[in-house]
């Protein structure tokens, strides 16, 4: 994989509500550059809003974000999602568009690259998640691995500092999950930030640099994957992960 700038992330108090329904309730996480963070936790604890929060596809109430140690809350929000890779469960991929005009899309509307600049640099994604020969294909035409594998690419064309994941890999079959998280693997081994919200267990145990255990807004615990899975002190991760592992 070619070489990556990457950043650290902070998450310092952040806070978010919905209305009345106080979804964050003081986020803290620290990813040192080139560190993997897998935030784990159950269903509604506001771990998809957290990445969210993270990139500005929501504000913040409170808190603050920092990419390589300076705020990111009060520049401009395109800025920071050229920054900031996001990789979705449902790929969010134009389902009319071929896969290179998938990529070469937001290179020429946020990157303002050229035509040729943004299929070059979409070709290199294209063959770096081993999908070349489908830069013609249709999104439908793919298997849902190979078009999460292509919303990845998308992501990576951007030269982003930071990726985030939300349940990349809970909408696709069994049998394509594997492919789809060696790739996420093969990114942390090349240095990329990553935040990664998972439910695959053992990804988190043998890639995190360090585990987050979300529950009702806050991280309750967090800390190497090791010491998470083998010896968590609070109850309710130790409750969480009797029933996930
Ligand atoms: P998780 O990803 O951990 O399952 P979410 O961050 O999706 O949790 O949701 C946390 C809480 O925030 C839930 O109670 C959910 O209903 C609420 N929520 C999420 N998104 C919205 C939204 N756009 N509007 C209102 N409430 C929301
Ligand atoms: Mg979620």
């Amino acid at each position: 994989m070619r070489t990556i700038e990457a950043a650290s992330l902070q998450v310092e108090g952040v806070e978010l509500a919905f209305g009345t329904n106080k979804v964050l309730r003081g986020v803290d996480l620290a990813v040192p550059a080139g560190h993997t963070a897998c935030v784990i936790g159950p269903s509604g604890s506001g771990k998809s809003t957290l990445l969210r929060a993270i990139n500005r596809l929501l504000e913040p109430d409170a808190g603050d974000v920092k990419l390589g140690g300076e705020s990111v809350l009060r520049g401009d929000p395109d800025v920071l999602r050229r920054r900031i890779g996001m990789v979705f469960q449902h790929f969010n991929l134009f389902p009319h568009k071929t896969v290179l005009d998938n990529i070469t899309l937001p290179l020429r509307k946020i990157k303002k690259l050229d035509t040729d600049a943004a299929q070059e640099a979409a070709r290199e994604q294209l063959e770096l998640v081993g999908l070349k020969e489908k830069a013609a294909a249709r999104p439908g035409n793919l298997s849902g691995g190979q078009q999460q594998r292509v919303a990845i690419a998308r992501a990576l064309a951007m030269k982003p500092e930071v990726m985030l994941f939300d349940e990349a890999t809970s909408a696709l079959d069994p049998e394509l999950v594997k492919g789809v998280l060696a790739l996420m693997a093969d990114l942390a081994q090349a240095g990329m930030t990553m935040v990664v919200v998972t439910h695959e267990m053992g990804f988190a145990r043998e890639v995190a640099d360090q585990v987050a255990f979300m529950d009702h807004g806050v991280v309750v615990e967090s800390g190497v994957p090791e010491q998470v899975f083998t010896d968590a002190d609070s109850p309710r991760l130790r409750q969480f992960l009797s029933q996930v592992l």
